[in-house]
């Protein structure tokens, strides 16, 4: 039953745990749907998932929990286990806890210099690598680093969270959140372009902030500080559905950290980062707010794997208040349609679409409403990429719909120049033919968009 019109694409995997044809179910729940046909780029067939991106949908009953704290989830998941599992969860679970669910703040995790025993210390800590003392604009390294190293390996033990392939996990009802947590779906040998079939649907994400992040004095002109943890990497990974979910900081915001050695303190990386020659990956009506680095797409310009890979499709998604990275793009092919873009003059907005090297974006139908504070000639940031096509998208102006050709805005204002000629044209629109008009997007993203009510 392959369905015409679509490229089989063979590749050499067992197919232990993958649905088959033969085995397709009605679905009994939301928790058992999977992606709809040709529903954007995790709807690719290949020979290991015939049927696309189909999660545990399949999942026996004994694989089939309800999961309300960290334990319980990672018990659950069993990583590598690529068995299908489908995993409920049921209100809030907390990542920084203990096995025995007790909360753990930044100072339980402080661990000394394996090596010599000195124990952590941010005070020490920034009295030793201070750029404008001594140390100079030198890497930190030696003790209070060592420690620092520590410190963030104990946080993470508790906060990273390795899905396994084969694997819907579901929020029930609309308010079943991660705090704190780093999904990591990514095959157990980290490499290459694996089947995962992950299905991540329905929840919130909160706040994954890394207690101690790493100062990197070469990162700019001026360094900076840079943290670990997304709320979800998708790493070697194909196949991978995120749907009707809601990211945001919400109790640890960047406009509060403090500025340390002239820059501010970032605790935070992305909401949605796709990286490491991941492919076929559809991010669709999820809310992403309050926060800056939003969807990092090719982490490097040095990963020449990612040539031919990164294809992902967003659409229906609200990017509400966030500053940047919507997404920013090094070699995909990413199809960014019918999505809402709004930002008001309290966010520290910079751009929505970067355009990286090699990178090729077809943005289709997408509504801007954006506080006076912006401009038009701001939605593209040029990031050494030449080609980017922009298509029915709409700037809001006094309540009217501009058709706004993003492209021909960032010429007249900027060099180099970008080109259209993009040389694809998106075919994957779910069971519609086509995106719906900008305006209609909006009006559904701001009903149906997030978990679901
Ligand atoms: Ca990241
Ligand atoms: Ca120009």
């Amino acid at each position: 039953m392959i369905r015409p019109g679509l490229a089989l694409i063979t590749t050499g995997f067992m197919s232990i745990g993958y649905l088959t044809p033969g085995l397709a179910a009605a679905p009994a729940d939301p928790g058992r749907e999977v992606l709809p046909i040709n529903d954007g780029f995790a709807a690719v067939l290949t020979s290991v998932l015939p049927l696309g991106t189909t999660g545990g949908s399949n999942a026996s009953a004994a694989r089939t929990v309800t999961v309300t704290n960290r334990s319980e989830l990672v018990a659950a998941l069993k990583y590598p286990d690529p068995t299908p599992k489908l995993i409920y969860v049921r209100g809030t679970i907390d990542a920084n806890v203990d096995d025995k669910n007790m909360p753990l703040n930044c100072r339980d995790y402080q661990r000394p210099d394996p090596a010599t025993g000195e124990p952590y210390s941010l005070y020490a800590f920034l009295t030793m690598y201070d750029p404008e003392g001594p140390w100079e604009k030198k890497a930190p390294f030696g003790g209070q680093e060592n420690a620092r190293i520590a410190s963030a390996a104990a946080q993470e033990q508790r906060v990273h969270i390795l899905i396994p392939p084969n694997t819907t996990i579901y929020g029930l009802g609309s308010d079943a959140t991660l705090v704190g947590a780093w999904f990591d779906i990514r095959p157990a040998s980290g490499s290459g372009s694996q089947p995962m079939n992950v299905i991540i649907r329905n929840l919130s994400f909160e706040d994954a902030a890394d207690c101690f992040p790493e100062w990197s004095p070469d990162d700019g002109s001026t360094g900076n500080w840079n943290s670990q943890y997304d709320a979800i990497s998708v790493r070697n990974a194909t196949h991978v559905w995120i749907d009707h979910n809601r990211f945001a900081d919400v109790r640890i915001l960047d406009e509060t950290q403090p500025v340390i050695f002239g820059r501010k303190l970032q605790v935070h990386d992305g909401l949605v980062d796709i990286t490491n020659e991941s492919d076929y990956v559809t991010v669709s009506w999820n809310v992403f707010a309050s926060h800056d680095k939003t969807m990092l797409i090719g982490n490097s310009d040095g990963a020449l794997a990612d040539a031919g890979k990164l294809h992902v499709t967003l659409h229906h998604n609200f990017f509400d208040g966030v500053g940047q990275r919507t997404p920013r793009v090094r070699y995909g092919q990413v199809h960014v349609y019918n999505n809402v873009y709004r930002a008001t003059m309290h966010t520290n907005y910079n751009s929505s679409w970067g355009v990286g090297l090699e990178s090729r974006i077809y943005a289709e139908n997408n509504y801007f409403d954006m506080s006076a504070s912006y401009g038009p000639a701001e939605v593209i940031s040029g990031q050494k990429g030449t080609l980017i096509a922009t298509v029915g998208n709409c700037w809001r102006e006094k309540d009217v719909c501009l058709p706004t050709d993003f492209v021909a805005v960032w010429n007249a204002a900027r060099d180099p120049d970008l080109n259209a000629a993009v040389g694809w044209k998106p075919s994957l629109y779910g069971p519609a033919s086509a995106a719906e008009p900008a305006e209609a997007a909006r009006a559904r993203v701001s009903v149906e968009g997030g978990p679901r009510k």
